[in-house]
């Protein structure tokens, strides 16, 4: 397969280019024509390195309607503030030219800038689990209109002690919404979360 095989649009398949992709990797010739064609959930045991990022990060940014309100319509939650950083890095390089607003959620951040940001407005937030926690205790983002949550080394959150943290963000976004699952083993507590909180789904191992 290629990327011109999944129906994505011009400003994103210019903006794969740009980055120098030439082919689909493993895990997005799975993700990406599913997540684009359907509305269903997903768990995906990737490790990283496998292009997952882009798998999860393409559909976001072709199906989210970017126009339509000024709420956080994609909250993306990670271990760490490295992974925070090129998960935001990769969505901003693949979203081209579309208007998209994507911002950082880490500890050790300003929590002023962060404070500005949220007010201002964002469509997508990346972050880690203790800061966004923060934000949501100070009412300071709201996730309740989410339609894609992305839980990114679920695994490796849980062994980090941010299972309550990531129980909770995940209450506190609405009910329509997509989950992305992603997570390297699948110990009891994750499969707990996927059976409590997730709808249909595949699940994908590379
Ligand atoms: P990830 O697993 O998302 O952390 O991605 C690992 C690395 O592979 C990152 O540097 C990506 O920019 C890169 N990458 C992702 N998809 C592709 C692709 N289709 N072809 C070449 N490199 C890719």
């Amino acid at each position: 397969e290629r990327f011109e095989d999944f129906g994505l649009s011009e400003e994103i398949l210019l903006a794969i280019q740009k980055k120098g992709y030439e082919k689909p990797t493993e895990i997005q010739k799975i993700v990406l024509p599913y997540a684009l064609s359907t509305d269903k959930d997903l768990i995906a045991q990737a490790q990283t390195g496998t292009g997952k990022t882009a798998a999860f990060g393409i559909p976001l940014l072709e199906r989210i309607d970017f126009k339509a309100n000024k709420f956080v319509k994609a909250i993306i939650v990670t271990p760490t503030r490295e992974l925070a950083l090129q998960i935001f890095e990769e969505l901003k390089s693949l979203k081209g030219t579309k208007r998209v607003k994507i911002t950082t959620l880490y500890g050790g951040q300003s929590l002023e800038k962060q404070f500005k940001d949220l007010e201002k407005g964002v469509d997508i937030v990346v972050g880690t689990p203790g800061r966004i926690i923060d934000h949501l205790n100070r009412d300071t983002l709201d996730l309740s209109h989410v339609e894609y949550l992305v839980l990114d080394e679920a695994d490796r959150m849980l062994d980090m002690g941010f299972l309550d943290d990531v129980l909770e963000i995940i209450k506190r976004t609405g009910e329509n919404k997509r989950t992305f699952l992603f997570s390297a083993t699948m110990p009891k507590e994750i499969v707990d979360i996927a059976r409590k909180f997730m709808k249909e789904y595949i699940h994908v191992s590379t």
